[in-house]
């Protein structure tokens, strides 16, 4: 029987295909068990000579399939892989363990393994030290097999299927085959987490945060998935197919619509003309943003440099990241916002502190201040970057001006060590601020004086504005940027970068809403930067309104007290366009 299940709608559209279900184990998994008895040794070592039988099967069953392929970068990784399982000392060490130490093959494998790979990671040679993903991969397949749990690895799916796990990290995600996965639901994260961002740039419809409830999904199951309205529908019946089939067909109707606003600009009908940008989380991401109308970069997360990567990225080799991006742009802007890790991104290399609440700890620009050494070394790359195009530069998290004024005074260093060394930079870069904790909202005339732009991140705003963390799908129902509280933040920080001859751009995942729009224009948003799946919808919905009508929608706004009534009378707007 059909069952319906409900979740968040974080990226739009339509999939009816079958579960795929991705427990992703890591070395670090928790093992339940550490120590073993005397007797218990040689079965021990047999369940190890097991997983490495099995581990040593799926290798050479991938090397086939890969081999089709002719993808010669992962042919290497895997042979490398199975190199390891040979070698006559991995294995046999792993099992000295067992015997000397009466470890479980569990225990001993994490052991040995996490030994060499920090043998690894400490390598001057950047080969050897990518060895490293290597042996903890190595590591991974052989707890998996452990268990004996069948191989679900991501970037081994080779057929079409709608991927149900918990969460997906962003390294989980750029390894996913996109030609196959068609959709993705999850147990946790929400419209704003960053699985929800990389969802909408891939334009894979997703529905997150199901909760427990999504434990009644078996692996083969028949879903449809539908991204728009967070709706999961488990081995739904022939009606429901064929009612869901004639709305993605629908769908793909009104996609070909919006195609001719792609490389319109964004005019209301009264002459008033809007610049749209999309975010973008690395350099190539660059390109499809201006195949979907983006007319520049308003928010590079360059995060993800740093996660998709075993070690803290050097100067150089961010360099070419931002160059490559920055060559895409050409004379478009392109905002390079520095290093926002922390919360719910972190590094598998760098230790973090245990916090109890890391969204409001050691982020972003708390953590580059005091790691001066990965900010100037970021910001010297950024810098670099500047001679090939239109770059900017913005701080993220920032909550008072002092802190604005610390990460300025690194930035001028930077700047005095390439003058120092005979590096060209763009001399008139500007830098700005994202505004994204109220504090710097209710400061914002006083930051206008300092600054030479805001970009408004409101994911981040809602969250610390309401006290609602983006990420907990239980408190979700309380996540609004039409708050109230959350518009005046938003209307003081337009208000004061105009009247002090400044601007202000919104990256956070309002921009992209077609039903934010009217208040948007109203407010006298300067730049919009949003999703590039999203591009065309607000060009068009842009070219439906006038801005003397949205100034008089904001007035009546601005004169409800509750989310509830605001949104009713922006749908009734909307409705009417
Ligand atoms: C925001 O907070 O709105 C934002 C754009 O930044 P991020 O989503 O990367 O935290
Ligand atoms: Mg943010």
């Amino acid at each position: 029987m059909s069952e319906k299940l409900i979740g968040i709608g974080a990226s739009n559209g339509i999939k009816i295909g079958t579960a795929y279900l991705y427990k992703p184990v890591t070395v670090n998994s928790k093992i339940e068990r550490e120590t073993i008895e005397e007797s218990e040794i040689s079965n021990e070592l047999n369940r190890l000579e097991n997983a490495k039988e099995n581990s040593y099967d799926e290798l050479e069953l991938l090397i086939e399939k890969v081999k089709e392929s002719l993808d010669t970068e992962n042919i290497g990784i895997i042979k490398t892989q199975l190199e390891f399982l040979n070698d006559p000392s991995f294995i046999p060490e792993i099992g000295k363990k067992i015997e000397k130490n009466k470890y479980t093959a569990e225990k001993a494998i994490q052991e040995v393994v996490n030994f060499y790979s920090n043998l690894f990671a400490g390598m001057k040679d950047e080969y050897l030290r990518e060895r490293g993903s290597d042996i903890k991969d190595i590591g991974k397949r052989l707890l998996r097999n452990l268990v004996n749990e069948k191989s679900n690895q991501l970037s081994e799916i080779n057929e079409k299927v709608i991927l149900v796990t918990d969460d997906l990290t962003p390294s989980d995600t750029v390894q996913l085959n996109k030609e196959f996965v068609q959709a993705f639901v999850t147990r946790i994260g929400g419209k704003t987490s960053h699985t929800a961002i990389l969802a909408r740039t891939f334009d894979i419809p997703a529905v997150l945060g199901m909760g427990d409830n999504m434990a009644i999904i078996q692996n083969g199951d028949i879903l449809i998935i539908d991204g728009n309205s967070g709706i999961c529908i488990v081995n739904p019946d022939q009606d429901e197919i064929e009612d869901y089939q004639r709305k993605a067909e629908q769908e793909f109707e009104s996609a070909k619509l919006l195609k001719e606003y792609i490389n319109k600009q964004a005019i209301t009908k009264d002459g008033y003309q809007i610049e749209i940008a999309a975010n973008i989380g690395n350099p190539e991401e660059a390109k499809i943003a201006l195949e979907k109308g983006a007319e520049g970069i308003g928010l590079y997360r360059t995060e993800f440099l740093f996660m998709n990567n075993d070690h803290l990225p050097t100067e150089e080799e961010q360099y070419q990241a931002y160059k490559m991006a920055s060559e895409t742009m050409k004379e478009k802007p392109l905002i390079i916002r520095t290093l926002d890790i922390g919360g719910d991104k972190e590094l598998s290399y760098f230790t973090f502190p245990k916090e109890m609440n890391p969204f409001l700890g050691y982020r972003a620009i708390r953590l580059t201040l005091d790691r001066k050494d990965i900010f100037i070394t970021q910001l010297r790359a950024i810098l670099r970057a500047s001679a090939y195009g239109n770059v900017k530069i913005m701080f993220p998290m920032i909550s008072s001006l002092a802190e604005f004024r610390s990460a300025k005074a690194i930035y001028e260093e930077a700047k005095k060590q390439l003058r120092d060394e005979h590096i060209t930079f763009d001399e008139k870069i500007e830098l700005g601020i994202m505004i994204e904790i109220p504090s710097a909202a209710l400061l914002a005339d006083q930051f206008a004086k300092e600054v030479d732009f805001f970009s408004i991140g409101t994911n981040d705003l809602v969250q610390y504005t309401l006290a609602v963390d983006r990420m907990n799908e239980k408190v979700a129902y309380l996540y609004d940027y039409f708050h109230p509280a959350v518009l005046q933040l938003i209307q003081k920080t337009i208000e004061a970068s105009h009247q002090a001859g400044k601007w202000t751009g919104m990256c956070g995942g309002m921009a992209g809403d077609p039903v934010a729009a009217p208040i948007l224009i109203g407010l006298g948003l300067d730049e919009w930067s949003m999703d590039a799946s999203s591009i065309s919808k607000i060009k068009q919905v842009i070219s439906r309104l006038d801005r003397s009508s949205c100034k008089l929608l904001v007035e009546d706004i601005f004169q409800l007290g509750t989310v509830e009534e605001i949104r009713a009378k922006l749908k009734e707007f909307y409705d009417s366009i």
